[in-house]
């Protein structure tokens, strides 16, 4: 383990991006970077105070009109350019993101560093394809068309688990837009967006386009939801905080996207294939340590099948090899921290309670001591109300419940506040369809559970949030139709004004 990038000297300059430069936070508090595999600091910086963020805010305010000036072909180069360094960089961001996170080299360098560079090369495609939809004489004697325009200065927010991809899913359809942004990545893992942000001004982008604050979600992150020059707020993170950024930004009237929490069921018919649903739930149960808001947490198990799934899953998680992250043999790094991971023992701590731990529910010991990890975890005999079925966990746990009928499945699946994603697995079309349809979910995987495509959209139901991050419908977020009409006749005296002319012809 360590940190062959040496993350101090790399962000000497500071770890704030603000118009254009690395300078440092002035809050006078400050924040360690930890790396949870070790649990040794690998950075430590001066969180941003509020007039760092105006600073941001300042920023971004004066290059929007520039750069929403740019032709769509000059944001769709620079962002190709931008995709091209990231592409370059692509080892220093794997590194970065691993010891930050403690997700294993393996996931970031096959997973987090590719889908952004490839979000990046979409969103460089998308745009030069921003459309208003109808333009035509609806009225007989006018031409009706629709501009969609740029919110303006974007501020976003964003949580621990996926870093790099979450500043990308924020900063990307906001900027190729036409809009500028200033985000505020979590405290404990701030580096990466700022390698996002520098790639971003290496391939030409104008400073203070992108902006990063790197301050407390109370106090700079409450500061930019309420600024009174941010015209639009997007947050992913917890409902709760979700919650708290909705009153701020809904009392200044903001433009609000928010990504929330999940609980993911993943519903096995009794038809299914169970070798590969087995698969599918430990590989969609264990991503990122469990820490990821799509992760399959609730799996409903039709009877006949039950105790093979059960068997299966147990066998494989047992496969499963924890490890040190920077070890490309690592298959399962530790939790973000160490705190996360007491988080999550206390949830498998308290279902022992009235449910079975079938495997795992502890901490290696040894060599993993220190870091913190939690050993891949499966358990049943929990209620459909239990903490265990309704709480996001956000580690490494798998519940598995038995159902009857595909009636009862579909209530059960959909029988949590959340409605982030879910999966279907039978090899019926018509059992899986109905699954499709009833759901109340922003995506429904059928025989898979994970995958995510630029070119699709992500995000909730429910108290999972609203908007779109990804794909072109993340458009409907970052910008505003305006509808523009001319009058075709050259007539002084209109038709319509007998309204107010009374019987003038
Ligand atoms: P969190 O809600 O604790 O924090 C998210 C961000 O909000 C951080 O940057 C934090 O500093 C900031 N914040 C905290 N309090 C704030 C406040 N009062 N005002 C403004 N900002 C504040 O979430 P987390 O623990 O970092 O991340 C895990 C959560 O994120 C999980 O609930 C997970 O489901 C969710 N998540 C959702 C998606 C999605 O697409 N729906 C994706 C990833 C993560």
């Amino acid at each position: 383990m360590g940190d062959d990038y040496r993350m101090q000297d790399r962000f000497a300059a500071g770890t704030q991006y603000i118009g254009g430069r690395l300078r440092s936070g002035t809050s006078g508090r400050t924040q360690d970077v930890i790396d949870p595999a070790t649990g040794e600091r690998v950075h430590s910086y001066e969180l941003a105070s509020a007039a760092d963020v105006d600073d941001a805010v300042a920023a971004a305010r004066e290059a929007q009109p520039g750069w929403a000036g740019a032709t769509p072909g000059e944001r769709s180069d620079a962002l190709h350019r931008f995709a091209g360094v990231l592409a370059e960089r692509a080892e220093e961001l794997a590194h970065t993101e691993t010891v930050q996170c403690g997700k294993p080299i393996k996931l970031t360098t096959e997973f987090d560093v590719p889908g952004t560079v490839d979000n990046t090369a979409f969103f460089a495609g998308a745009a030069r394809h921003l459309q208003g939809q109808s333009a035509g004489e609806y009225s007989g004697d006018h031409t009706s068309y629709v501009r969609r325009e740029p919110i303006g200065t974007v501020g976003s927010i964003a949580p621990w688990n996926y870093p790099l991809q979450m500043a990308a899913w924020k900063i990307l359809p906001a900027i190729a837009a036409g809009n500028t942004i200033v985000l505020k990545p979590a405290e404990i893992t701030p580096l990466t967006s700022l390698l996002f942000a520098e790639a971003a001004a290496e391939a030409g982008i104008p400073a203070g386009v992108v902006n990063i604050v790197n301050g407390a979600g109370k106090d700079a992150g409450e500061h930019l939801v309420g600024h009174p020059d941010i015209a639009m707020t997007s947050f992913t993170g917890s409902t709760a905080v979700g919650r708290r950024v909705a009153e701020i930004a809904t009392a200044s009237v903001k433009r609000l996207h928010l990504e929330l929490g999940g609980k993911a069921p993943f519903v096995v018919f009794d038809d299914a294939d169970i070798e590969a649903a087995a698969h599918g739930a430990v590989a969609g149960s264990l991503i990122n340590s469990g820490q990821d808001c799509t992760a399959a947490t609730r799996a409903y198990v039709q009877r006949p099948v039950y105790d093979a799934f059960v068997a299966a899953v147990a066998d494989l998680m047992a496969t499963v090899r924890l490890g040190d992250p920077l070890d490309p043999a690592t298959d399962l790094g530790p939790l973000v921290s160490h705190l996360q991971r007491d988080r999550v023992a206390g949830f498998v701590e308290r279902a022992r309670a009235y449910a079975t731990v079938v495997t795992g529910g502890e901490a290696p010991q040894g060599d993993l001591e220190r870091g913190a990890y939690y050993r891949p975890t499966l358990i049943t005999g929990a209620d459909q109300d239990s903490e265990i079925v309704q709480s996001e966990i956000f580690g490494p746990v798998l519940v598995v419940l038995p159902f009857d009928t595909d009636d009862e499945a579909i209530a059960l699946a959909n029988d949590t506040p959340y409605g982030l994603a879910a999966s279907a697995w039978s090899r019926d079309v018509y059992r899986a369809g109905r699954a499709t349809r009833e759901i109340k979910a922003g995506c429904v995987w059928v025989n898979d559970h994970i995958p995510i495509i630029s070119e699709m959209p992500h995000g909730g139901y429910k108290a999972s949030g609203f908007g779109k991050d990804m794909s072109v419908y993340s458009f409907e977020e970052y910008t505003q139709v305006k509808h523009v009409m001319y009058d075709n006749t050259a007539i002084a005296g209109k038709d319509w004004h007998r309204t107010i002319f009374g019987d003038r012809p």
